[in-house]
């Protein structure tokens, strides 16, 4: 817990702000911060080792300002025909996000997302004093009034989640592409979670063509498996990595970072090859929380959303006195739980069905 600013003199807009973040607990089932629960390989740990100590040499070096090796590695594995002009990385899609927002935020600005959704978008918003405009999703979580809401708002920064955390929902490109012809602003998608879509759900990806104000953010942080490498990115048009040079410190992405994120991606099969697991596991668990009466939102991510519960911080806190910590995030009664190995979703199932009493 952070201690309270006192009588420093903190900005007016920052003094009363909690420090955004998930407990992090020292328990036997993580399950509240959808990261890969797989590590990786003693193979890939001896990759990432060697990778390292290659460079390890030049650390009293800046690092590539550009991160331009990297960037061509992320172009390559997203395809589409990108090049590295379309791509820029950073510390976490979070640093993007603060990027895009220093950017094409800032005072005097608006950024618009739709509620329930990431609560970094938000905060970073205020941080970098824009203005947040809370809109709304369907009862279903879906986005069919985003345009008009966009068209109302006028917003400088629009976000849309797909799938959207927490609940899941994937967005359909038809509802992205009104949404985008709905703004003169820039209309970011974060797909952090994309490679967990189910089959037939498109990336935002396929849209970029002739859409300069469009943006995709990615991350290594969830199915990558990589959420300690810190390593976030965006595909775009020249235009706006361009931009980000503008705001972006220099030297933000250390040569480790890169290096490890560069070894990573040269083993993006091994690194992906659980995917298909939590996409399984990910549905069994949807069909088994509703076998149970509980509701279950579709989802084509990492995680699901499920309630409803009278009193779900009593719910979160006696599975957590049974080692098995989730996220209590999301509308009012509902909670979030990262899915895990077969281990830790035996664990969950068991906790809760004890919790409920059934
Ligand atoms: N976007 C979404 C929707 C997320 O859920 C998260 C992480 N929880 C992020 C971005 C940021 O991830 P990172 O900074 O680790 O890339």
């Amino acid at each position: 817990m952070a201690a309270t600013p006192g009588s420093l003199p903190i900005r007016d807009d920052l003094k009363d702000l909690n420090p955004y973040g998930a407990p992090q607990l020292d328990v036997a089932v993580q399950l509240n911060t959808n990261e890969n629960p797989y590590g990786p390989s003693e193979g890939l740990q001896k990759s990432i080792a060697d990778a390292v100590q290659a460079v390890a040499g030049t650390l009293n070096r800046y690092p590539d300002r550009d991160a331009i090796e990297l960037r061509k590695d992320l172009a390559a594995y997203l395809g589409h025909d990108l090049t590295e002009a379309n791509t820029w990385a950073a510390n976490g899609s979070n640093e993007i996000i603060q990027q895009l927002l220093q950017a094409f935020g800032g005072p005097g600005r608006t950024a618009l997302g739709f509620e329930p959704s990431y609560a970094m978008h938000p905060l970073i918003s205020l941080v970098t004093c824009t203005e947040w405009i809370a809109g709304a999703s369907d009862a279903d979580y879906g986005l069919s009034t985003a345009a008009e809401q966009v068209a109302r708002h006028r917003p400088s920064v629009t976000f849309i989640t797909s799938p959207n955390n927490p609940t899941g929902t994937s967005v359909p490109l038809d509802i992205i592409v009104d949404a985008y012809d709905a703004t003169d602003g820039m209309l970011v998608v974060d797909e952090a979670y994309a490679e967990f879509k189910r089959d037939g759900t498109p990336s935002a990806l396929t849209l970029l063509p002739g859409r300069e104000r469009l943006v995709v953010c990615r991350t290594m942080s969830k199915a990558f498996a990589a959420a300690g490498t810190r390593l976030g990115y965006l595909a775009a048009a020249p235009a706006v990595p361009d931009a980000l040079l503008r705001v972006r410190l220099p030297y933000h992405l250390s040569t480790v970072t890169q290096t490890v994120a560069r070894t990573a991606l040269a083993h993006t099969q091994e690194l992906l090859s659980s995917v298909q697991a939590l996409r399984a596991e990910r549905d069994a668990l949807v069909a088994w929380l509703r076998g149970r009466g509980l509701k279950a939102a579709d989802s084509d991510a990492n995680f699901v959303l499920f309630g409803t519960f009278e009193d779900r911080h009593k719910v979160w806190q006696e599975l957590l006195d049974r080692s098995v910590l989730i996220r209590e995030i999301g509308p009012a009664g509902w909670l979030r739980v990262t899915v895990g190995t077969p281990a830790e979703m035996s664990a969950f199932r068991d906790a809760l069905t004890e919790v409920l009493g059934q």
